[in-house]
């Protein structure tokens, strides 16, 4: 592909947030040109979950998750020590999807709508006028840095100052394992987490998340007896080894300077056993097409803060649970006793009832937890 001398919109990076802005611009009728250092598929570790929200919100870019070869999941159980709680979603299905699957259909739905895109390009600078890449300059009215967690663009546009930043580890492995059933499954441990996700007929994703960096899926496994019964005899999955990756919860002071505004991770993140990334991702990108037609990047901003709000405080309320061991065994219990209460919960997180309802679900729960 030939590198244009001048675009309206340049997105740096081409994982999920990239092509999501791309095409969420390209349907606002402006010229994208993307970029990215890497060839796809690009893999990552992910825990490969999009909720019932994300695979709604990929469909306002075009893209019906549900036709390709995924897994459907219809909700999450949560499980402990041998006491486990579940619900179902109260609309739609989530949807298992290995990660170069989805990018793999990222990248031939934003080839279809005619963005152009420049894989193997690593960008090197950025300034008023446009991108530096390929040691060239390509002109550029807007410029979105979608370039993940550590992304330069964001310290090269000074957005680096954070209201909130601290992190975990993930680590994914991929199981070939027949029939796990049709929930995502969060499995609680001590500082550790470990969630699994069906992504096909014979094929799971297990993701390890805690905040040691040294600890992997084998040192972990020993905490989780029926995870690794269910795992026994499995092989490794098509996706070859441990794969890992920093899970952070950071909020940006701004995810805009001047022409240049970030997604996806680049623009902050919540913990990734919420399960929320993708569906962020997909919602920003919606909302900064919007403002780069209105030419008033102020509106993303604010449509950035609210879309984050709601994740952002489910993942606040599992991390006190991943902090503090009694608080959450009690939790388990009350919630195992009451599991209409998790189904409010879940509903909550998918963003099906509002916070005030949340409310009066969470005092319910409290009751429920000094009461048991
Ligand atoms: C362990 C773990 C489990 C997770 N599980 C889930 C889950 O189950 N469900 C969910 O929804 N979310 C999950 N997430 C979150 C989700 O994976 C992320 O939110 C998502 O991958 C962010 O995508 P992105 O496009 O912003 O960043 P990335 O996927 O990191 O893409 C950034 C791209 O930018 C490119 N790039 C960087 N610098 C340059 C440069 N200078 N020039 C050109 N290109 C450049 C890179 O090559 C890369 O392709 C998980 C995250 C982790 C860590």
């Amino acid at each position: 592909m030939r590198f244009p001398r001048s675009t309206d919109v340049f997105v740096i990076g081409g994982g999920p947030a990239g092509l999501a802005a791309a095409l969420a611009a390209r349907r606002r009728g402006l010229e994208v040109t993307l970029a990215d250092a890497a060839i796809p598929p690009i893999d990552k570790a992910c825990g490969e979950g999009i909720m019932p929200d994300g695979v709604q919100a990929a469909r306002s870019l075009g893209l019906e998750l549900d036709t390709v070869d995924g897994q459907p999941f219809r909700g999450i159980r949560f499980c402990e020590s041998g006491v486990s709680v579940e619900a179902a979603f109260p609309e739609g299905n989530g949807l298992g999807l290995k990660r170069t699957t989805l990018h793999q259909m990222m990248v031939e739905r934003a080839a279809e709508d005619g963005v152009r895109l420049l894989w193997g390009t690593r960008v090197t600078g950025i300034d008023q006028k446009g991108v530096f890449a390929a040691d060239r300059l390509v002109g550029a009215r807007w410029i979105v840095g979608a370039d993940g967690g550590q992304s330069p663009v964001r310290r090269w546009a000074g957005l680096d100052s954070c209201v909130r930043d601290s992190r975990r580890f993930g680590f994914r492995r991929h199981y070939a394992v027949a029939g796990w059933g049709d929930f995502m499954e969060v499995h609680w441990g001590e500082a550790c987490q470990l969630y699994i996700t069906p992504i096909g007929a014979r094929e799971v994703c297990v993701v390890l998340i805690g905040r040691d960096p040294q600890m992997r899926l084998d040192d972990a496994l020993p905490q989780f007896p029926d995870v690794v019964r269910r795992l026994a005899g499995a092989a490794h999955g098509s996706a070859g080894p441990e794969r890992g990756g920093v899970s952070a919860s950071r909020r940006l002071k701004a995810v805009y300077r001047s022409n240049v505004a970030l997604v996806g991770d680049a623009s902050g993140s919540v913990d990734a056993v919420t399960g929320e990334g993708l569906c962020l991702l997909f919602q920003q990108a919606v909302a900064l097409a919007d403002a780069f037609v209105a030419e008033d990047l102020s509106r993303y901003q604010q449509a950035h803060r609210r879309i984050g709000r709601r994740p952002e405080f489910m993942a606040d309320l599992m991390l006190l649970m991943d902090s503090r061991s009694r608080l959450r065994k009690r939790a388990m219990r009350a919630l195992a006793g009451n599991p209409a209460l998790f189904g409010r919960m879940l509903a909550m997180h998918i963003g099906e009832i509002s916070p005030r309802e949340f409310l009066t679900n969470s005092l319910a729960l409290g009751w429920r937890m000094l009461t048991i």
